[in-house]
């Protein structure tokens, strides 16, 4: 049977299906621009419910906005296995970041649908409302509610540019679908897989064509705050001053020497910086800069962590130097299991595989907290994303699902 419906995967309905979604974008953009819980939002919605109901999968949403189709098992009471990614685009996207994910889950219901092929548990395509976060920020806020990690009340205030905000754009596609039956949060789930284009070039280099995601690197954030006194840039001597940007250089310089060495996987970055008050004749007052940390191993975060640590504190003890940790997110590492079948089942499909780290932020992060969860990455083109030039060769596309359907295929049977 498994042969029979990976032979189905069609992959000039995978193609033109990437093209009609990508004709639900604003009218100016180059590439696409699909924002979330805008008109084009809805457009992008209405085609994926009308696809899946000509295969008798329906659709759910829930207080998030979030949207799933379900494609029923043998027996409904078990937790449905879960796929898909997201529809949301930034203003300069492309045809495939999230929308990868959504139709290579759908093909494969549509697999399982020509050869009536029925699960054990069933099996569920969803879009998570608003992961890339580019009209409401932060980014991931379906997923993030969904899984519990943020509440409803967190999200609903935070307005767009307009001032428009995502109680609105929730009751906007709400009256746009009204008879999308809505469901609780958090619903048991068995797991949660993630096709997705790798949006890097390491894939592609190295001329493989499966990504078996092992996690996402960890992240850790501050702002450092330096005060000094603001003086007469022509009456006051140097060894007088006590210039906030003179010591905010010290530090930022000691920073680089100890946190950058022959390690690879870190990553350290100061990409901001705020002077005041920001004038030719005027020692700097206060300095603030940004640092933003991250590293695919949990110790190697908080080794390089306290390495911070240290350079500030030996000036905070002498200076006004502060540190404000902002953001601390911790390693991920998807379940073994999970990892081992999306790489067994390339190895059966006769395509090459690897293991392969998350540098970008996905939905999956969520899920992850709440469902064993796992991501298949594909190659696009020089790894470029989050731009109209964004492309995915045909195969890799077909691959990808096939891979998908192959392992969905088994997360969906009880064993027996
Ligand atoms: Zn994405």
């Amino acid at each position: 049977m498994l042969e029979k419906i990976i032979e189905s995967v069609n992959l000039a309905r995978l193609v033109e299906r990437h093209d009609l979604l990508a004709k639900c974008t604003t009218e100016s953009s180059l590439g696409v621009n699909r924002q979330a819980l805008s008109l084009e939002d809805i457009n992008a919605r209405k085609l994926l419910i009308q696809w899946a109901e000509m295969i008798d999968m329906q659709a759910f949403t829930d207080a998030a906005s979030n949207l799933f189709l379900r494609y029923e098992g043998k027996f409904p009471d078990l937790p449905p296995v879960i796929a898909g990614s997201h529809i949301d685009s930034q203003p300069t996207g492309g045809k495939y970041d999230g929308v990868f994910g959504v139709l290579s889950a759908l093909e494969v219901a549509e697999s399982f649908h020509k050869n009536q092929f029925k699960p054990d548990h069933s099996f569920e395509v969803v879009c998570w409302m608003n992961e890339e976060g580019s009209r409401f920020a932060p980014g991931m806020m379906g997923s993030s509610v969904f899984s519990g990690y943020k509440s409803l009340n967190d999200i609903i205030d935070i307005v767009d540019d307009d001032g428009f905000s995502i109680a609105s754009g929730i009751e906007y596609v709400r009256s746009a679908l009204p008879s999308v039956p809505i469901r609780e949060f958090g619903f048991p789930i068995k797991c949660y897989l993630e096709p997705h284009i790798e949006q890097a070039p390491f894939l592609e280099r190295a001329d493989v064509v499966i990504g078996a995601v092992k996690g996402m690197q960890g992240k850790k954030t501050f702002a450092v705050t330096v005060t000094g006194r603001a003086d007469h840039v022509g009456t006051v001597p140097l060894s007088e001053r006590d210039d906030a940007l003179l010591c905010a250089t010290q530090i930022m310089h000691q920073l680089y020497s100890a946190v950058i060495n022959d390690d690879e996987d870190v990553k350290f970055t100061i990409g901001k910086l705020i002077v005041e008050p920001n004038a030719p004749s005027v020692v700097p007052s206060k300095v603030t800069f940004s640092i933003d940390l991250r590293h695919p191993r949990q110790s190697s975060l908080d080794h390089y962590e306290s390495l911070i640590i240290a350079v500030i504190s030996k000036y905070s003890s002498k200076k006004s130097v502060k540190l404000t940790p902002l953001v601390d997110d911790p390693v991920i590492e998807f379940p073994t299991e999970l990892i081992s079948s999306i790489i067994f089942a390339a190895k059966e499909l006769g395509i090459s595989s690897t293991t392969i780290l998350s540098l970008a932020g996905h939905d999956s992060k969520f899920l992850h907290k709440i469902t064993p969860t796992g991501m298949i990455f594909i190659p696009c083109s020089e790894g470029i994303s989050h731009n109209p030039a964004e492309a995915v060769h045909p195969d890799h596309l077909f691959d990808g699902t096939r891979v998908l359907c192959h392992t969905l295929y088994h997360q969906l049977q009880l064993s027996r």
